[in-house]
């Protein structure tokens, strides 16, 4: 249909000549960016509204942890208290609308303390992928009050909305990660007038979002804009985990032990073993550390991560189902090249990996600079078909990269 000049887009009043096309209905008109905007807004629609959600799998308790066994090492206890917290969790969830009784099971989120690379975030993620849920990691750093630079804390729901392909449905029972949340401490006990952007406005401000609301969340993400079509996403059932070094709170955990230990030194039974205070952490060290009491009752399942010792560091290498060192040895297989690790060499990368206590985060650099030149060759040498990974080959690779190191230094 042909459309005279002096016409205008019925939406957005652009003249004709302003349009690249312009549409002609029986009693109106449409530019082709009114066209484009249309289409975008009802995909976004049908997406969030005519997906069926898969059901996620309720395991018990026991069966969750037997398959956080075959993914992280170690860390029995924290293993425990996650797979009773996320099995109460989602039995909650799943009773919600049968149950008629007066007793409702509240919501418990879960607070991780552990050094960093001890494997707070693979146990969140290995759950959620465990159970079929939506899954996101929120780095609690990042996050400030709406008004200030940087992100709101409701942007962290987008990430969950993406996570979960936008399914609403499926959102409402995904797990946050909420990483570094030792960082949002209050700097001092004192709580202060004036208002303090990255310490407790955030914490303020993420109550609401770790209790149950109705949160407005922009799709892609970022700042709220006026115009922006929001989804809005229930957060009550939505699990927030979230973990921290929280470095130095072993001294307040020390400090409380010892003025209550006073009286009972006599008893061996109440010995306290000093090599690893973490394993005593209560939601009052939190507090003292600088978290406010309402976020710590929003978040009232406490537990902690011991630091990875030189056994747990050698099995992370070897054991677990994507073992970094299985990781290589798949990538050679697919060039046709057998690698193999020696026993030696695993030994070096873990003292090496002690040495820059990044716990197992230190074991992939290592890995990967120990790596580097059999990867960047091999895939051009056909000749070569075995590539057998000793102490010798480690001490070379790692000496290289010290002297480029120092070369840049
Ligand atoms: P953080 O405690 O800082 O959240 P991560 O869970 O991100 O640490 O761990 C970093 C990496 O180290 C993981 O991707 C994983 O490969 C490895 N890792 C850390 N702890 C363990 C563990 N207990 N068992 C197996 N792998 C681990």
């Amino acid at each position: 249909m042909t459309v005279e000049k002096s016409v205008q887009c019925s939406f957005c009043g652009r003249n004709k000549q302003d349009t690249e096309i312009l549409i002609a209905g029986s009693s109106a008109h449409i530019c082709n960016s009114c066209i484009e905007q249309a289409y975008n807004i009802v995909e976004q629609d049908v997406k969030s509204s005519t997906k069926t959600s898969e059901e996620f799998t309720l395991l018990k308790p026991l069966e969750i942890k037997n398959h956080l066994d075959d993914f992280v090492i170690g860390q029995d206890f924290a293993k425990k208290v996650l797979s009773v917290a996320v099995y109460n969790h989602y039995k909650r969830i799943s009773q919600v609308n049968t149950s008629d009784s007066d007793v409702e099971i509240e919501k418990s989120n879960i607070i991780m303390v552990g050094r960093t690379g001890t494997g707070k975030t693979l146990l969140a993620r290995s759950i959620a992928k465990l159970l079929n849920v939506p899954f996101c990691i929120a780095d609690a750093t990042v996050l400030t009050e709406a008004g200030y630079v940087g992100e709101d804390v409701e942007s962290i729901l987008s990430r969950l909305l993406q996570s979960a392909d936008y399914d609403v449905e499926k959102a409402k029972k995904g797990i946050v990660f909420i990483d570094e949340i030792d960082k949002v401490a209050r700097k001092s006990d004192n709580p202060s007038i004036t208002r303090d952007v990255s310490g407790e406005g955030v914490q303020q401000a993420m109550l609401k979002l770790l209790e149950g609301t109705i949160v407005n969340v922009p799709p892609q993400g970022g700042r709220k804009h006026p115009d922006q079509k929001m989804i809005a996403l229930d957060t009550k059932d939505i699990l927030f985990i979230s973990g921290g070094a929280f470095d130095g709170v072993e001294k307040h955990i020390a400090a409380r032990l010892n003025t209550r230990a006073i009286g009972f030194k006599a008893n061996k039974d109440n010995q306290v073993d000093d090599s690893n205070f973490l394993k005593y952490i209560s939601p009052q060290d939190l507090k003292t550390f600088g978290l406010i009491p309402e976020l710590i009752g929003r978040m009232p399942i406490v537990t902690y991560l011991n630091p990875l010792d030189r056994n747990a560091l050698k099995l992370i290498l070897t054991e677990p189902k994507n073992a970094i060192t299985k990781q290589y040895i798949k990538l050679f297989d697919l060039d046709g090249v057998t690698l193999s690790f020696d026993k030696k060499a695993i030994d070096l990368i873990v003292d090496k990996a002690l040495e820059f206590e990044l716990g197992a985060r230190g074991l992939r650099s290592i890995c990967e600079a120990v790596m580097l030149d059999a990867m960047y060759n091999f895939p051009s040498d056909n000749s070569k078909k075995e590539l057998l990974i000793s102490s010798s080959y480690v001490k070379k690779e790692l000496n290289k990269l010290e002297a480029q190191t120092l070369k840049v230094a």
